[in-house]
């Protein structure tokens, strides 16, 4: 069995990794690389596999980082199908039509700058467009959580929930009797939303992600009574508080969290603003999947409440609505995207509010280095947003403990029901791998972190 990390290798996104075994070869995962100039190289990059040549693609879950080069597949002719559970179809559907539309956005505007430089020739082409995306969605298959998906000559492959989003699974492959898991991304035990994965048992090798593998999340209770005093101190000031969110997960987890502060009288009952239109869609998909959530969350649904609804929620759709929300200078709560302020609307609501002093944002996910968001965090006291400068008054808090992703004790417990599973290190940055793998090995654990497209033998 030869497995070939065609992503994710020694890095963190772009995951993506190529099994060859009984004369099979099965693709789990084709996210995008992400992340500057280096990243969109490595996306324009041919495959070092012939894409024709794949007998199936299985997807974990939805992120972009593991369906985003779904679509360069059937460009560069794959004519199978994409595995996937039905919540991981359904986020990914959403998730690669945005995609499609910010390339294609993307490389307009770049066309129109190139042109001023008289260098329009010089532009790539996008990546890929609507139309791409759109077939690559077509190519979705539906696989129940638990069934065996028979893949030929002995090979089945099972979907298990991995508690990271919506859909997310990893999956354990079955092939010349031995049994390999591919973690996907694992979900964190502290999650509101989201079941812990159960661990698979005597897995031979297990491919797992190491994220989060150096730190451990505060607990559920302690973020949680952070969030509220911080979302009660925001309020008092008497601004507005803006809190930008991821749209899959991290929005839905908000706006529970919310719903809870509101219901338990904790915070008084404000407008609150979902100003985006994916985290929209994308809540209206986690109603719909609400039996793969916690039960606490799903008894909400089913005794008739709506567990995504704070009382004075409301969606602003349209960009107009989402306008006339700048002329309100206190009192709300607006919850927009982009996750670390790159782009979407976000930007708007920080044009407008970062530079008073009674207004707040609160600062719910990661916020990589160069975003806007990590500029806030770290304290800056102006920055740039369309070609403005804006004072930073406002003040800036940040709740650490809401995570999609397993920590070291979470992946610990994942490998513990196979304790003779070979690990193969991916999805993480190669110091966070290093000490893992340095940690893993003195437990006796056979430990490898595979390159780049170099192919290796699973169990050489
Ligand atoms: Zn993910």
């Amino acid at each position: 069995m030869r497995l070939t990390s065609v992503g994710a290798a020694r890095m963190v996104t772009g995951s993506s990794h190529l099994v060859e075994v009984a004369g099979k070869r099965i693709l789990v995962d084709c996210g995008l690389f992400q992340g500057g100039s280096e990243a969109d190289e490595l996306n324009r990059r041919p495959f070092v596999f012939d894409p024709a040549s794949l007998d199936a693609v299985l997807v974990t879950h939805g992120h972009l980082d593991h369906v985003g080069r779904l679509p360069l597949l059937v460009k560069m002719g794959y004519e199978g199908r994409f595995y996937a559970t039905a919540g991981t179809r359904d986020i990914a559907k959403i998730i690669l039509r945005d995609a499609a539309h910010l390339q294609v956005e993307d490389h307009k505007r770049d066309l129109r700058r190139a042109a001023r430089a008289g260098r329009a020739s010089e532009v790539l082409p996008s990546l890929f467009d609507v139309a791409d995306a759109e077939e690559a969605i077509s190519r979705f298959t539906f696989v129940g959580f638990g069934e065996a998906l028979e893949l030929g000559r002995g090979v089945t492959a099972r979907y298990e929930p991995a508690g990271h989003i919506l859909g997310s699974a990893y999956v354990v492959m079955e092939a010349e009797g031995k049994r390999v898991v591919f973690s996907g991304d694992l979900g964190n035990r502290q999650s509101s939303l989201h079941l812990t994965a159960v661990p698979p048992v005597d897995a031979d090798a297990i491919v797992i992600e190491t994220t989060y593998a150096d730190r451990s999340h505060r607990s559920l209770e302690e973020t949680r009574t952070e969030f509220a005093e911080v979302i009660s101190r925001a309020l008092q000031a008497g601004g507005n508080v803006l809190i930008p969110t991821f749209a899959v997960e991290r929005a839905q987890q908000v706006l529970y969290e919310i719903y809870r502060l509101v219901g338990e009288g904790r915070i008084p009952d404000l407008p609150v603003y979902l100003d985006s239109p994916m985290a929209t869609r994308v809540t209206r998909e986690y109603r719909a999947g609400i039996e793969e959530l916690k039960p606490e969350v799903a008894r909400v649904f089913s005794e008739g409440g709506d567990p995504f609804d704070p009382p004075s929620l409301a969606f602003t759709l349209s960009t107009k609505e989402s306008m006339a929300l700048n002329d309100i200078h206190a009192g709300m709560i607006v919850l927009a995207g982009s996750g670390m302020m790159t782009g979407g609307r976000i930007l708007h609501h920080l044009k407008h509010n970062l530079w008073r002093e009674a207004a707040s944002v609160v600062v719910v996910g990661y916020q990589a280095r160069g975003t806007l968001g990590r500029a806030l965090v770290d304290g800056a006291k102006e920055v740039r947003i369309f070609g403005e400068t804006i004072a930073v008054k406002a003040s800036i808090h940040t709740i650490g403990g809401f995570s999609a992703h397993a920590d070291h004790d979470d992946l610990v417990a994942f490998i513990s029901k196979s304790p003779r599973a070979r690990l193969l290190l991916v999805h993480g940055e190669p110091e966070v791998m290093d000490e893992f793998a340095v940690q893993q090995r003195t437990e006796g654990r056979q430990v490898v972190t595979p390159e780049l497209n170099v192919p290796l033998e699973m169990f050489g």
